[in-house]
């Protein structure tokens, strides 16, 4: 498929769940970055993660359709938890690459945090080549704080990443686990299907 001038989105987490932080930073992305669609991406088991307990790829998939259903820029990809193995961003990028043609312009948004490393992930300077990433971080943030060899890395690359600041970044998929484990209220936090799809399959009880 050839797609002139596309600008395809791409939400790179592991939605372990999704909640409204992760809903807000792509809608801002797709505004303020004028995309056409934006894919959510759950990742299948992710490369910093292969030790820790991540929730079934199936159930942080669902989870991501469910909160995702009433937004017609919004699709769900199941490009890595389809994949075998560990799921490297460049790999993702390149079979998105493929199918959206070279005159598409992708745009992989996830959190500061983990932007802030792409220096360490597998192939980086390619990465940079195929896509513009755009870090998702609490308003307030500066480029300061950064390491100053990441900080001087990104002013290398000003082009290709950008800076989106969320005021709903306060919430976190870490913190929904533990209110749900401690038995508190996820109301509000997370759209409504999704809360009844963790009280449903009894996700975070352990
Ligand atoms: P993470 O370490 O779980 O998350 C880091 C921070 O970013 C957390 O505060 C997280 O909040 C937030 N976050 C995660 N996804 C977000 C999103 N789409 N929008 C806004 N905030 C987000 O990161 P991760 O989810 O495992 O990885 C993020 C993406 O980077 C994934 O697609 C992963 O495959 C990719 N990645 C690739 C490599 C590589 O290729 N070598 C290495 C690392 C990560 P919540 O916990 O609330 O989500």
């Amino acid at each position: 498929m050839s797609s002139k001038g596309v600008k395809i989105g791409i939400m790179g987490g592991t939605f372990d769940p999704v909640h409204y932080g992760h809903l807000v930073t792509a809608e801002g992305a797709r505004c303020e970055f004028g995309l056409d669609q934006v894919l959510f991406m759950p990742s299948g088991i992710p490369p910093h993660k292969t030790k820790k307990r991540v929730s079934s790829p199936e159930h942080r998939y669902m989870m991501t359709v469910l909160a995702t259903l009433t937004n017609p820029h919004f699709e769900v990809s199941r490009i890595d938890i389809d994949r075998e193995g560990i799921s490297y961003t460049i790999d993702t990028l390149l079979i998105l690459r493929e199918q959206y043609g070279p005159t598409a312009e992708l745009y992989f948004i996830t959190g500061a945090d983990a932007i802030f490393e792409i220096m360490n992930w597998k192939d980086a300077d390619k990465l940079l080549k195929i896509a513009h990433f755009i870090a998702a971080t609490r308003p307030g943030f500066s480029l300061e704080e950064l390491p100053v060899k990441t900080q001087q890395w990104v002013d290398e690359h000003q082009d290709r990443f950008h800076v989106l600041k969320v005021p709903a970044m306060a919430i976190s998929s870490t913190d929904i686990r533990e209110r749900v484990r401690n038995g508190h209220s996820i109301r509000y936090l997370v759209p409504e299907p999704v809360d009844h799809y963790i009280l449903r399959h009894g996700l975070y009880q352990d």
